[in-house]
């Protein structure tokens, strides 16, 4: 017997996951739910390579989680109460979840009762929860509390993800505020129209969560990136003068001092003015370690990758909410995956 799945949300990522899924052994697709008007009624192999061609998209998600299923990836949104309803259903379904909101990452963070709620339902109909991602998910917080586990102590940590947002679409574009003019950027973010990355907080909850850290504050700033070069990506092109991003820095403070420093400069094509991308963490302590992966681990692949390779490890764990924190080391599912499961 395999390890039976369904997909919601068959965007960029869980179109992605549709078509990963499809290349391991021992996992099969059973069903696949979006609301997309060019999906609804489609056949998911007809669409998505290696995939099931017995599997139509449907858009009415009560039917499609009523079959026989282990576990429900959800990529359909960012925050915690878009996704809300959905975890909700899936879990009343007796299916395991594993979904990449950002905010999903940390629920506790900022939606402390929906979390809450979620670890209820979960752990009433026994099935686990997991929010994972690139970042949040792993590289501004599980990469950062694995390199912990060397240190005697930890003064302070820094670390940044310098990436490059040329793959991504219009609502990215939209939301870091590319192609804007600094006044529009300014106006963006007073407003809230513009955001920045999200996932800082779950990032900085996890971290301290595992660490057994106590932040006073956490304080945000976010400022354009403006472009002295002409930049063209397919979706966005920036002027000199214009922005080519946002570049987003958290700071978890304790005592009046940083202990915790996260940056995340997003840009289109960063390169074009000497800027490499890249993930680097340095954690002062005993020792300090000291970590550099050039160029950047790209998100997209990252994150499909990563939602995939935890099934057996959402499988595997007791019920209830989980997170990366807790769960064992992430590592590339290879082999058959249905050795993998307790
Ligand atoms: P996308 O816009 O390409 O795809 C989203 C898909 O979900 C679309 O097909 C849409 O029709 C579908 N959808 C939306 N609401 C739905 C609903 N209520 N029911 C059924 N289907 C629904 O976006 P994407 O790039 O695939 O990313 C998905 C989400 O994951 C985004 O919110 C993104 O910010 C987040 N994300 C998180 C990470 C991370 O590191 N944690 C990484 C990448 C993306």
């Amino acid at each position: 017997m395999s390890v039976k799945v369904i997909h919601w949300g068959l965007g960029a990522m869980g179109g992605g996951m549709a078509e990963l899924t499809a290349k391991k052994q021992g996992i099969t697709s059973v069903g696949a739910i979006d609301i997309d008007p060019n999906r609804v009624g489609k056949i998911l192999g007809d669409i998505f390579e290696g995939q099931s061609k017995d599997v139509i998209i449907e858009e009415n998600p009560e039917g499609v989680l009523s079959k026989e299923a282990d576990l429900v990836i959800i990529a359909t949104g960012s925050f915690t109460k878009e996704v809300f309803p959905q975890i909700k259903l899936a879990l009343e379904n007796k299916k395991n979840v594993i979904c990449i909101a950002e905010e999903m990452a940390y629920p506790q963070q900022q939606e402390p009762e929906l979390a809450e709620e979620i670890d209820k339902i979960a752990k009433e109909n026994g099935v686990t929860v997991l929010g994972t991602g690139i970042n949040p998910g792993f590289v501004l917080d599980t990469l950062i509390i694995a390199l912990t586990g060397v240190c005697m102590d930890v003064e302070k940590i820094e670390a940044a993800r310098i990436n490059d947002l040329s793959p991504f679409g219009p609502t990215v574009m939209k939301t870091q505020g590319v192609g804007t003019t600094v006044e529009e950027f300014n106006k963006g973010i007073e407003e809230g129209y513009i955001v920045g990355h999200v996932g800082f907080q779950e990032s900085l909850g996890l971290i301290t969560k595992a660490l057994g850290w106590e932040l006073d504050e956490i304080k945000e700033t976010k400022e354009p990136i403006i472009s002295n070069t002409y930049r063209k990506t397919k979706y966005v092109e920036v002027q000199p003068g214009m922005v080519a991003g946002c570049k987003h820095i958290a700071y978890g403070i304790k005592d009046g001092k940083t202990i915790i420093k996260l940056e995340h400069p997003q840009q289109v094509l960063p390169e074009l003015e000497g800027v490499n991308t890249g993930d680097y963490i340095n954690v002062f302590g005993t020792p300090n370690v000291n970590m550099a992966i050039k160029p950047e681990i790209p998100g997209g692949i990252g994150t499909i990758a990563m939602a995939v390779n935890s099934i057996a490890n959402v499988i595997n764990a007791d019920p209830g909410l989980t997170t990366m924190a807790e769960l064992p080391v992430p590592a590339a599912i290879l082999g058959d995956i249905k050795k993998m499961l307790k």
